[in-house]
């Protein structure tokens, strides 16, 4: 067990990786981030800040030096990275377990072994000759194999002619997907520790809007969804050996469950805990990389996340006083410098004791944020 005052590493210096330090502190742990940028959210909290590219091999072995552990806040951290930490400390998730979810074909791969259903997909290679496709997989999307995030790295086909031109524009590897008619979008989160024990959040049910998370329900309240969507979770974080916080994302197609994707660490859509559960996503990456005592499931409030994009902005600063004046509204800006449209902002999650009040207050949020 790591205990606290130790020092902890974390690879990522966005809001995932801010909120991580905040849980860290509050158990009495220190902080080093490491991240390109200088200006990071997650370095301007943590206790110390290492400034250099995620593949660079002496602010790696600095890294190691300063901390007894390391986790980190997105799959695009290179895995020889992580394999390279892995010879001096613990690292969880383990680069192999990253490997397979920062690579969509790999990730495809790894889910069909697993016996889970996906969506029909295949490989394409740009410069290579489409191979013949069937009708029925189109329309389709179109997803690069790597660094996609928020939609980024996704385009939409109806036909081979589209198809070929999205790929000459990508010019990077992809995975083409049927587009499936979905009857709904949900995730869930769990926690594995080193010793094998596991905590799941309650199973929350997603809207997007432009590929973007716009809205998340926790709890989903479905429960024979929620006992699927766990087999299954529970089915890959024993495949992947996995330790650490890992969010799987769903498709509810015909009334069955498909596995969209998978992320090694904290998700959007486990916000909602920060604020209606007893332990949060965050706190329980911190415990899952120490090994303490994960948690039992607990009940959690009725809550619905909104997130917030820099469109928000567009014409001045939202009315926060207005937003705060609401009953159970928690309202998080992560500190980011410039508004862009599409870039995330924060979020406000509204808590409640019942789903009709939360409503209400979600929907006078909304009328209020424009
Ligand atoms: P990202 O890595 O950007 O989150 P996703 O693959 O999760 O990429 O796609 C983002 C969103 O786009 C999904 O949450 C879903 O709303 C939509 N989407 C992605 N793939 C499909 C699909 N095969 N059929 C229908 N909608 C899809
Ligand atoms: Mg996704």
């Amino acid at each position: 067990m790591i205990l606290p005052p130790a020092t902890l590493g974390m690879l990522g210096g966005g809001q995932l990786g801010r909120y991580f330090v905040m849980a860290a502190h509050r158990l009495g742990y220190q902080v080093v981030v490491l991240d390109p940028d200088p200006a990071s959210i997650a370095g301007a909290a943590a206790d110390q800040q290492i400034v250099a590219a995620y593949d660079d091999a002496e602010a790696l072995a600095e890294l190691a030096r300063r901390c007894v552990a390391v986790t980190c806040e997105f799959e695009n951290v290179p895995a020889a990275s992580l394999a390279l930490l892995e010879k001096h400390l613990p690292v969880r998730p383990a680069a192999s377990a990253v490997r397979v979810c920062q690579d969509r074909r790999e990730e495809k791969a790894f889910l069909t072994r697993a016996g889970v259903p996906v969506a029909p997909n295949l490989t394409l290679l740009p410069n290579e000759p489409l191979p013949a496709l069937p009708d029925t997989l189109f329309p389709a999307i179109l997803k690069t194999a790597r660094e996609g995030y928020d939609g980024k790295g996704q385009w939409t086909v109806t036909n081979g002619a589209e198809l070929t031109a999205a790929l000459a524009t990508s010019g990077v590897p992809c995975v083409l997907e049927k587009r499936l008619p979905l009857e709904g979008e949900f995730a869930l989160t769990l926690a594995r520790s080193p010793s094998g024990a596991i905590s799941a959040l309650p199973l929350v049910q997603n809207w997007h809007s432009g590929g973007i998370l716009d809205q998340t329900r926790s709890p989903a309240n479905v429960p024979t969804l929620e006992a699927e969507a766990k087999r299954i979770a529970e089915h890959l974080i024993a495949a992947l050996d996995y330790v650490g916080v890992l969010t799987v994302e769903f498709f509810l197609v015909d009334g069955k469950l498909l596995v969209n994707e998978m992320a090694p660490r904290p998700h959007n859509s486990g916000h909602p805990s920060i604020d209606n559960a007893g332990c949060c996503q965050f706190e329980l990456q911190v415990r899952a990389l120490c090994d303490l005592p994960l948690p039992k499931q607990a009940e959690v409030q009725p809550a619905i996340l909104l997130n917030l994009l820099g469109d928000l902005w567009q014409h001045g600063t939202p009315d926060w006083a207005g937003a705060l004046a609401l009953p159970g509204v928690h309202l998080h800006l992560y500190g980011k410098g410039e508004a862009r449209p599409g870039r995330k902002m924060g979020h406000v999650t509204v808590t409640g004791q019942d789903w009709q009040t939360v409503e209400a207050h979600a929907r006078t949020l909304r009328a209020l944020l424009g």
